[in-house]
């Protein structure tokens, strides 16, 4: 091997070693928070309070065990993985409801929203127009389950490009503008941590790269004005937690883990403090997870809780895949 070839395969292993790094950083943090939260789930905020991973509670279910927003999470990866097309990756949310992709084989947990678009896209519904579109479909449902978009577009500089591909797996189980909102938002700001960017800078260029990009009569911006508007202001993360409300609302749930993730200083920290808020604990949990992963990347993982993740196989296997995915686009 030449010199000059050499360097090229170095630097080639060297790249794919940081995306592996940042994939297990990103998807242990994800199922980790999932995990967390799980056994308190609808809890009411001050009835308990989780300092370590816990097993059983509200679904009976041993230590480490996560849910739906891990499940539909690697669903998307492995869909990504294969290149497959939509109904491929709705046939997966359709299997999972019969414990494909789970801990154990068993499906507990899963989303209304997500829940009535699998019937919609079973009774011929094209995926693309499955997901609810009232103003009532606002749940976090998508949000939960595409943090793999953020690797695999963190090279992407055409934000016209994200857009579209944010909306198109938004929509298969979230139609309306502020879902795909809020989907827009968190992958842009997954992205920056990923790229190294502190969280306040991260926000900042947020705020900036969307209010240049959408007119103000844009539907979007109505939303963004309008509800999201709160969570790039200084002020959010003076808030008290009685300020914080922590349902299954897409723009609660938003609001809660960049407020969990600008109160503390390490990913433990962050994800005891989100799955302390109370009710939707597993998916508060596991995207602040998400983001503190990216944010302090997976040397600050506790290992205790990374050993703890239940199956840790599968989801190890599902993250091989995925890197396979992008070696093969190296050539
Ligand atoms: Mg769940």
């Amino acid at each position: 091997m030449k010199l000059h070839e050499k360097w090229i395969e170095d630097s080639r292993q060297m790249g794919l070693l940081v995306l592996k790094k940042q994939l297990q950083a990103v998807i242990y943090g994800l199922a980790i928070g999932d995990a967390l939260g799980v056994p308190v789930e609808f809890k009411k905020r001050g009835s308990y309070s989780i300092t370590d991973m816990i097993g059983h509670g509200t679904y009976n279910q041993p230590l480490g065990t996560w849910s739906d927003d891990t499940s539909l999470t690697l669903a998307l990866m492995e869909h990504l993985s294969e290149c497959s097309d939509l109904p491929a990756l709705m046939d997966k949310f359709v299997a999972y409801r019969n414990g494909y992709l789970t801990p154990y084989g068993d499906c507990f947990d899963i989303g209304i929203g997500t829940n009535r678009a699998i019937e919609r896209y079973l009774s011929g519904v094209f995926p693309e127009e499955a997901g609810g579109q009232s103003e009532m479909d606002n749940g976090n449902g998508a949000l939960m389950r595409i943090s793999p978009l953020a690797i695999l577009m963190q090279e992407e500089f055409d934000f016209s490009n994200k857009v579209k591909i944010i909306e198109r797996y938004t929509k298969i189980t979230h139609r309306h503008p502020r879902s795909i909102v809020a989907s827009i938002l968190y992958i842009q700001i997954l992205i920056g941590l990923l790229l190294n960017n502190n969280l306040k800078n991260t926000i900042n260029g947020t705020k900036k790269l969307f209010l240049e990009y959408f007119e103000p009569s844009h539907p979007y911006r109505k939303e963004f004005d309008k509800y999201f508007q709160v969570l790039f202001e200084e002020d959010l993360f003076k808030l008290p937690p009685s300020e914080i409300a922590s349902t299954g609302y897409v723009v609660d749930t938003l609001k809660a883990v960049i407020w969990c993730l600008g109160t503390t200083n390490s990913f433990e920290s962050a994800v005891l403090k989100a799955v302390n808020l109370g009710v939707d604990t597993d998916t508060i949990g596991a995207i602040t997870g998400t983001l503190a992963g990216a944010l302090y990347k997976i040397e600050s993982i506790p290992e205790k809780w990374i050993n703890n993740i239940a199956n840790k196989l599968l989801i190890d296997k599902k993250i091989r895949d995925f890197l396979h995915y992008f070696e093969k686009l190296e050539y």
